[in-house]
């Protein structure tokens, strides 16, 4: 019997440890994980340089309030500041605190400037941006806030790619769009960089916010350190978490200096976030995976990985319904349910996980290696066969 609470539907699997892509179970098992926890393990399961840092900084310094300097903090947030179109940086734990921090800003700036009637913030319907009470009712899922009523006010939606009804649900109280540039839990939907660029010159006529949720793309997932970046438009406001932890729990908001005027003393806080051992882990996933040379490796593997998978779906025409993603944020679309699919990779020993639209996701870690891609397509291909 377990005492853990029934909120999750787990799969009877338990790792004893694991190295680079790959998980050993308790029963000897040798897997390969291409979900490393859902894009957050960005360089797989115990890389040295992460192991080194998580044990350095935690023989000297755990955790000091945010009442007192955090150097470790500093240095990250200026690195990241150097990197991105950002200013300023607040260090939270989770993506949910992350993109709620971030309605928190945009909501602040427009009180700040004396228009506090402008607090109402646009959404995709069906999107994911985490599971506290207000993330639940921005993501706009039936699924998801059902029995959580009452309802969070404060929040419209439109369906992904429906640009006029994008434009009519824009009104005199809308403080900002939020958006994922690649829809994650959604099902690897990305969004086509001349929509983001349409959609930044839209806020700037209308004079609201552009709050782009990179919580699951970003992090050099998708091949850029930013999914946003290559249609070259600037947000206003971006939650980030998943991948700069490396697997330690650490989100941030990052914002430009006009919103962050709106966040003087007091407006924001967080006990954990951003301390010492955080950051000491925060630091040394930023400087690997933010060089060109580690991003230019992302984008080989992922024109590799889609490129095979193109040609499965070539191959098998009537199981693989599309190759979705950018990146090695990769969406299988299946033409009937993954549920059997995702079990029959998983008997097969290779680790995948669901997203919505019948999609199955490939989250490799971000410094996988052509022979563990080749060993997926393999495995692929041969359950791909027997589903036949
Ligand atoms: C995972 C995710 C979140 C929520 O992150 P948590 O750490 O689970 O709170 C928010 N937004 C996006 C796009 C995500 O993928």
């Amino acid at each position: 019997m377990s005492y853990l609470a029934k909120n999750y539907n787990r799969k009877k699997i338990s790792f004893k440890y694991g190295k680079g892509s790959f998980l050993y179970s308790k029963d000897n098992k040798k897997y390969l994980d291409f979900v490393q926890g859902i894009a957050v393990n960005s360089l797989g399961h115990a890389h040295p340089k992460l192991v080194k840092a998580i044990n350095n900084q935690s023989k000297k310094l755990w955790h000091v309030s945010n009442a007192f300097q955090i150097p470790e903090g500093e240095k990250l947030a200026k690195k990241i500041c150097q990197k991105t179109f950002a200013d300023y940086v607040m260090f939270q734990n989770s993506g949910a605190e992350a993109t709620e921090a971030a309605i928190k800003v945009a909501r602040r700036y427009f009180y700040f400037i004396g228009k506090p009637h402008k607090n109402r913030i646009l959404c995709v319907k069906n999107s994911f941006h985490g599971r506290t009470i207000a993330a639940i009712f921005a993501s706009g899922s039936k699924k998801m806030t059902e029995g959580f009523g009452p309802k969070v006010s404060g929040f419209d939606h439109f369906s992904f790619g429906d640009h006029r009804s994008l434009k009519k649900k824009i009104t005199k109280n809308t403080a900002a769009i939020m958006v994922e540039p690649i829809m994650g839990e959604g099902g690897i939907n990305v969004i086509p960089d001349f929509c983001l660029k349409e959609l930044r010159k839209l806020c700037n006529k209308k004079k609201i916010l552009l709050i782009l949720d990179e919580v699951q793309c970003g992090i050099s997932r998708s091949g850029d350190f930013f999914a946003f970046e290559q249609s070259k438009v600037k947000p206003d406001i971006v939650p980030i978490a998943k991948g700069i932890g490396g697997g330690f729990p650490i989100g941030a908001i990052l914002m430009n200096k006009k919103v962050a005027a709106g966040m003087t003393p007091g407006t924001h806080g967080s006990t954990f976030g951003g301390n010492p051992l955080a950051m000491a882990v925060g630091n040394t996933v930023m400087d690997i995976v933010s060089t060109k040379q580690f991003l230019n490796n992302v984008k080989k593997s992922s024109k590799y990985f889609l490129s095979n998978l193109n040609k499965l779906k070539e191959k098998y025409p009537k199981i693989i319904k599309e190759i979705r993603g950018r990146g090695l944020l990769i969406g299988i679309q299946l033409y009937k349910d993954q549920t059997n699919f995702i079990k029959k990779l998983m008997d097969n020993k290779l680790l995948t996980i669901r997203a919505a639209d019948q999609v199955v996701r490939v989250l490799p870690p971000l410094n996988v290696k052509k022979k563990e891609i080749d060993q997926a397509l393999k495995i692929i291909n041969k359950v791909c066969a027997e589903l036949k």
